[in-house]
C-alpha cells in the first residue's frame, strides 16, 4: 500500500511502498476514506514530542473494513467504521470506571512490528498510523458510520470534533449558564466552541492571533473574540467578564497559553488544557490560586467513550445540531500530504483532509 513515511524530524514526509499486515484475534484492516490533517501529528514532524522512526503518523480517519480476524464481532468487511485513536482493551480499571481514553493496555496491542518498509519493521502511530491506504486496528477502536454520513465528516469526529466537544462536555462537565474562554481556534477550539454552545454556556469568548481564525470562531458561536495579537487577553476577559471565566480551554499546546487559561479564570474557575503541550516544558501557575478554588486539568481525547460518543456526534451533524462540512477547508490527496501540512502551518485552514 502508498503510505506517507516519516524519517526524521523536520523532514517532509516520503510516500512509500509499505506492507501491512493481516487481521490476527481482535484487529480489523481497515480501507481508509478519509484522514484529517491534524496538527497532532505535526508535534511529532517537528519533535516536540518524541517518536520512533521511520512511523506513518495520521490519527483521524474513517474507512471500510476490508477484513476482520478472528473473534471480532462488532464489525464485518464492508462496513463503514471510524478509527478512535486508543485501542481500548476493555478491562483494565479505566476501561471499566468508563474512562477508555485512558485505558492502561494500549502500549500492549502490541503491533510494533505489523508496517514493514523494505522488509523491515516499523511503529504504527497511535495503533492506527492513518496516512496510509490501509490500516491495521483494534476491533474496539471501530465505531459504525450512519450510511448518510460523509467519510470525510467521520474522520473528523475521530480527532478534533470529539477532543474538542468532549472537552466541554465529558471532561469539563461545564454547568448550563457558565462563561468560557476558548484560548486558539484551530480544529480543536472550533469544537471547544461549538461543545460551549451545545452545553449552553452564556458567553463564549474566543482569543486567537489570526483574523480569519476568529471570524470562524464567530461562525462556530463565538459570542465574543479577542485578537490577541492587538489586546492582552487576559486584561481584555477580566473586564469583558468582572473578573474572569468560569472555564478558560487551551487549544493550542503551549505552556504559555495554558498559564494564560489560570490566569483569566475567576474563583473556582478552571483552566482544561486541551492542546498538546510540549513533553519537556514545565507549566507554572500561581500557588495562591489553589486557595481560590481555582483549578487546572488535563483533557486527552475529549475523555471520549468512543462507542457512545462518536455515535451521538454524528447523529448531532445529522440533525444540523453540530457544524463538521464547515470546518473542512480543503482536500488534498495524499500525495500532497507535505502542502497540507504546510498550509496548516500557516493557519491557512481549518481542517484539510486527505481524501484516498
Ligand atoms: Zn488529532
Ligand atoms: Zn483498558
Amino acid at each position: 500500500m502508498k503510505a506517507a513515511v516519516m524519517y526524521g524530524v523536520g523532514q517532509p514526509l516520503v510516500i512509500e511502498d509499505v506492507a501491512v499486515d493481516e487481521p490476527r484475534a481482535g484487529e480489523v484492516l481497515v480501507k481508509t476514506s478519509a484522514s484529517g490533517v491534524c496538527h497532532s501529528d505535526l508535534h511529532f514532524m517537528e519533535g516536540s514530542y518524541p517518536t520512533a522512526t521511520p512511523i506513518v503518523l495520521g490519527h483521524e480517519s474513517a474507512g471500510i473494513v476490508e477484513k476482520v480476524g478472528d473473534g471480532v464481532k462488532n464489525v464485518k468487511a464492508g462496513d463503514r467504521v471510524v478509527i478512535a485513536f486508543v485501542g481500548s482493551c476493555g478491562f483494565c480499571d479505566n476501561c471499566v470506571q468508563g474512562k477508555p481514553n485512558l485505558c492502561d493496555n494500549t502500549a500492549e496491542l502490541g503491533r510494533g512490528d505489523r508496517l514493514k518498509l523494505n522488509g523491515n519493521a516499523m511503529a504504527q502511530f497511535a495503533n492506527m498510523s492513518a496516512f496510509a491506504e490501509y490500516q491495521l486496528v483494534s476491533a474496539n477502536a471501530c465505531v459504525h458510520v450512519p450510511a448518510d454520513v460523509p467519510m470525510e465528516v467521520a474522520a473528523l469526529v475521530g480527532c478534533s470534533v470529539m477532543t474538542g466537544v468532549g472537552a466541554v462536555t465529558n471532561t469539563a462537565r461545564i454547568p448550563v449558564g457558565s462563561t468560557v474562554a476558548v484560548v486558539g481556534a484551530g480544529g480543536v477550539g472550533l469544537n471547544i466552541i461549538q461543545g460551549a454552545v451545545l452545553a449552553g454556556a452564556s458567553r463564549i469568548i474566543a482569543i486567537d492571533l489570526l483574523e480569519n481564525k476568529l471570524a470562524a470562531a464567530r461562525e462556530f458561536g463565538a459570542t465574543d473574540v479577542i485578537d490577541a495579537s492587538k489586546e492582552d487577553a487576559i486584561v481584555k476577559v477580566m473586564g469583558m467578564t468582572g473578573g474572569g471565566v468560569d472555564f478558560a480551554f487551551e487549544a493550542i499546546g503551549l505552556a504559555k497559553t495554558a498559564e494564560q487559561c489560570f490566569a483569566m479564570i475567576k474563583r473556582g474557575g478552571k483552566a482544561v488544557i486541551v492542546g498538546m503541550v510540549p513533553v519537556a516544558a514545565t507549566v507554572n501557575v500561581p500557588g495562591v490560586g489553589f486557595l481560590m478554588e481555582k483549578g487546572i486539568i488535563g483533557s486527552f481525547y475529549g475523555s471520549t467513550r468512543q462507542t457512545h460518543d462518536m455515535p451521538w456526534l454524528m447523529e448531532l451533524y445529522r440533525q444540523k445540531r453540530l457544524k463538521i462540512d464547515e470546518l473542512i477547508t480543503r482536500r488534498y490527496p495524499l500525495t500532497q500530504i507535505n502542502e497540507a501540512y504546510a498550509a496548516l502551518k500557516n493557519g491557512e485552514v481549518n481542517r484539510s483532509v486527505i481524501a484516498f
